[in-house]
């Protein structure tokens, strides 16, 4: 089904022309034959060209097979389905038509098919594209059987027995319709009284000549012998992809030829074998509307501006094609193709331009073990990025002239994707991405805990240093509150009329491309909006197809209501929520993951779309001052508590103190021993040492102080990662905690290779496709055909983090290459400074 409809989508017409010149010179015609034996060679075109001046061939060839499963070569006298191109010759018949008195361009159809339900709609009108007449695939899908094939009386009768609305009045505007020429050709058998093949081989391929040009359809009982059927590539294979079920009609298309045809039918349109110049010169006038304005489209030809070069293109199951005819210079231009690849079209435009042809890069990865993002097992397989985009996966062998990796039998899989970062900041002074590329992270998702930049401000900022990975964003409800009440005044409840603005400039963010909106409710410039003020901006979110992901309000004391506050926020402002970085940081709830889990579950399970993602370490790296959740920092009770239930003073070593530099390294514990004072008196003085430091120099632009709180269980970390709804994420930035260069690599090696608490291919699915699902991302995080080629490339036996908290900025061990957009960005643990990396907006 989905190859059908993509068929349906693209039986259009471009309007516009192959540029023409009155020359070609002797380097285009060499350019042009080249680049189509590398594209036939790539297995990017199969088909026939065809150049003429003054009716005398330039160039001509045929490039490939009749059909895919015969070795017959094509020749320049093989059959076409010419697609929309047909409909010149269906209207070269009306045409005849009308000078034999036969009817009137002005009759309305109704006059020769009683049947037609809309009384004003005139062969004119069908003709020129007119008629407001709507598309026959949706009426066929919906009130035909599936297994029928369509046929012209069909058509009508549907027409009658439903008569779908009209776009427009009859002359009102211009809109390609197929309609049209399914009925023209009704009319024409009608008319002509006789078969539109008799009328056809009659009126114009026995005059002219054409051995090659016919009227075929499914209706018939066998497929002439010089048919070239249409077909596709997929994976490496070949796939059949000729006609349809609605193939049983002709007018649209349907009617086959060949470029020696072509070139004859060209030919004869500078002469009156046919018709009169008077008539011709009608058909290829710019249609007049209604309200006197012309459109660029006659009598099924298209005319750029100056009126004198004629077109059409046509494109239909496996086939694509287009006719192009200066009529000052005399030059003819034909290609018909069947493989459904439009890029050797392209070419011939940019060769005929006296521009040198784009050649998409190629590049095929062989000898891997494909884990593919979507959580299936790995198969051995190789796989082809064409420019930017995976362009196909399996047994594939290289083509001549192609870039070929060989993955020397290690896994590939899609390129990681962080779901939450603080690495941006940082890659104006590394565009390479090291501290990402270097662990196969090739997509962030910044903006997280209540802070964002705008959306513009991020894609000045990529447009002026470009990166190497690809950047998404969600908006930030801290920033929101700090724009619309002040940097000085967040400290409370925003007012209604400063929420209804947050929601105004969320919803502009949301147009721009961000992906939601994110909390960080536990930090001191959140803390104090309540859950209604979240809500709103939920709200606003969710109606722009929008997501809520938040660093919730407690990750300790008050981690239930927390929790409570994010479902209530999923279910009524009904938007997929996320939660930051899950973890249980009170000494006394470890062990309590499995009951979270379950109170996600039934959340779930009760219509609530929550999940989460989670960085593989036990402890955290923050501000001394988030173990007094009260705010408290000089109470001895909340000193105490801190000690015994929000860290472990004895695992958690200071990263920086500027008021003392030497107690850097050092835990609390060891800290206390030299003050000889408790762990808790020691944790009071600290901060208070801090902020006296803070007030005596105001421009210290370092942090002040920094700790790594040991406050997470393994177990509970252990059952978060492996939760089904829980993708990877590393929360990290450009050193500080190691989880900035090392949170994949760590999950690969520690957690999946020696603790084994999931597959492989889960834990890429969980870095990967899961990622962009729970992000709205639907372009990246799977290796298959069309998706974008962010890839990396790892050894499974060594991958392995090696950033500690004594040197946090080392190299992870097992990522061999990382592709981002098809670019190579990561290879011999360096960055290759190549810079592909995009913005994601939300689609
Ligand atoms: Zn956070």
């Amino acid at each position: 089904m989905n190859h059908f409809k993509i068929a349906l989508g693209v039986l259009l017409v471009s309007i516009a022309a192959i540029p023409v010149f009155a020359q070609y010179s002797p380097a285009q015609i060499h350019t042009l034959d080249s680049t189509l034996t590398i594209l036939h060679q790539q297995s990017m075109f199969n088909g026939a060209v065809l150049i003429a001046d003054h009716g005398k061939v330039k160039y001509k060839k045929a490039f490939g097979k009749v059909h895919i499963s015969t070795n017959e070569p094509l020749k320049t006298s093989s059959a076409f389905n010419l697609a929309s191109v047909s409909k010149q010759f269906i209207a070269m018949m009306v045409m005849l038509l009308e000078e034999k008195g036969k009817l009137d361009y002005d009759d309305p159809v109704i006059k020769h098919l009683p049947a037609f339900p809309y009384e004003t709609v005139t062969i004119r009108h069908l003709l020129t594209h007119t008629s407001g007449l709507p598309e026959y695939f949706d009426l066929a899908l919906a009130h035909q059987n599936t297994l029928d094939t369509l046929t012209n009386d069909e058509l009508l009768q549907l027409l009658a027995d439903f008569q779908p609305k009209p776009g427009f009045e009859p002359g009102e505007r211009w809109g390609y319709c197929n309609t049209g020429y399914v009925l023209l050709a009704s009319v024409i058998e009608k008319a002509a009284k006789m078969p539109i093949e008799t009328f056809f081989q009659q009126q114009i391929t026995g005059p002219l000549g054409l051995k090659d040009t016919y009227i075929y359809t499914l209706g018939m009982k066998q497929s002439p012998a010089n048919r070239v059927f249409g077909f596709r590539r997929e994976n490496g294979l070949e796939i059949p992809n000729d006609l349809i079920r609605f193939d049983g009609v002709v007018g649209d298309g349907n009617i086959y030829s060949s470029v020696d045809d072509l070139l004859k039918w060209d030919q004869s349109l500078y002469t009156e074998k046919l018709v009169s110049a008077k008539t011709l010169k009608e058909a290829f006038t710019p249609v007049r509307l209604n309200n006197g304005t012309t459109f660029p489209y006659g009598f099924a030809w298209s005319m750029d501006s100056s009126g004198q070069v004629l077109s059409h293109t046509g494109s239909w199951v496996g086939f694509l094609n287009e006719i192009t005819r200066d009529t000052k210079n005399r030059q003819t231009v034909i290609i018909l193709s069947s493989g459904s690849d439009g890029i050797a079209r392209k070419c011939l435009k940019e060769i005929l331009a006296g521009k040198q042809p784009e050649l998409p890069r190629l590049e095929l990865i062989t000898n891997v073990q494909l884990i593919d993002g979507t959580g299936t097992p790995p198969r051995w397989c190789a796989v082809r990025l064409r420019d930017n985009k995976i362009w196909e996966t399996g047994n594939l062998s290289a083509f001549p002239g192609e870039t070929v990796t060989n993955g020397s039998g290690q896994v590939l899989a899609p390129g990681f994707i962080d779901s939450h970062s603080h690495h941006f900041g940082g890659l104006q002074d590394s565009p390479g991405g090291l501290a990402l590329v270097s662990q196969g992270v090739t997509s962030i998702v910044i903006g997280q805990d209540g802070n964002s930049y705008p959306i513009d401000t991020i894609r000045q900022i990529m447009k002026k240093r470009p990166v190497a990975i690809n950047i998404a964003s969600y908006t930030g409800h801290t920033t929101l509150r700090e724009m619309v009440m002040g940097e000085n005044d967040v400290l409370r409840v925003a007012r209604p009329d400063e929420v209804a603005q947050m929601q105004t400039l969320m919803k502009t963010e949301m147009e721009k491309g961000s992906l939601g909106l994110a909390t960080g409710l536990e930090y001191e410039r959140a803390f104090y909006s309540n859950r209604s003020e979240v809500l709103d901006l939920a709200k606003t979110t969710a109606a722009l197809g929008g997501r809520y992901i938040s660093h919730i309000r407690s990750e300790d004391v008050s981690l239930d209501e927390a929790i409570d506050e994010i479902i209530q926020i999923g279910r009524e402002a009904k938007l997929p929520v996320q939660i930051s970085h899950i973890k249980i940081a009170k000494r006394d709830r470890w062990g309590y993951a499995p009951t979270l889990l379950a109170q996600l579950e039934s959340a779930r399970a009760s219509g609530v779309d929550i999940t989460a993602d989670c960085y593989p370490y036990d402890f955290w790296r923050s501000t001394l001052r988030v173990l007094f959740p009260n705010r408290d920092y000089t109470n001895p009770v909340s000193a105490e508590f801190a000690v015994n239930q929000l860290f472990d003073p004895a695992l958690s070593p200071l990263l920086s103190y500027a008021p003392n530099p030497e107690y850097s390294g050092k835990s609390i514990v060891e800290v206390a021993a030299l003050r000889k004072e408790t762990p808790a008196q020691t944790l009071m003085y600290l901060i208070a040492a801090a902020a006296e430091f803070d007030r005596k120099n105001p421009d210290f632009s370092d942090n002040t102080e920094g700790i790594m709180g040991k406050s997470m269980g393994e177990p509970d970390l252990e059952c978060f990662l492996a939760w089904p709804h829980t993708n990877i994420c590393s929360d990290g930035s450009w050193g500080g905690h190691p989880r900035g260069y090392g949170a994949f690599t760590r999950v690969l090696g520690r957690y999946v290779r020696e603790r084994k608490i999931m597959s492989l291919e889960t834990a890429v699915y969980k870095m990967t496709g899961l990622a962009a699902e729970h992000l709205g991302i639907t372009d990246r995080g799977i290796v298959a055909p069309g998706y974008f080629a962010d890839l990396v490339l790892f050894n499974p036996a060594t991958v392995q983090d090696r950033a500690t908290v004594q040197q946090p900025d080392a190299l992870s061990s097992g990522i061999e290459k990382v592709w981002v957009n098809g670019q190579l960005v990561y290879a011999a643990q360096k960055p290759t400074g190549q810079f592909p990396g995009v913005f994601i907006q939300r689609k």
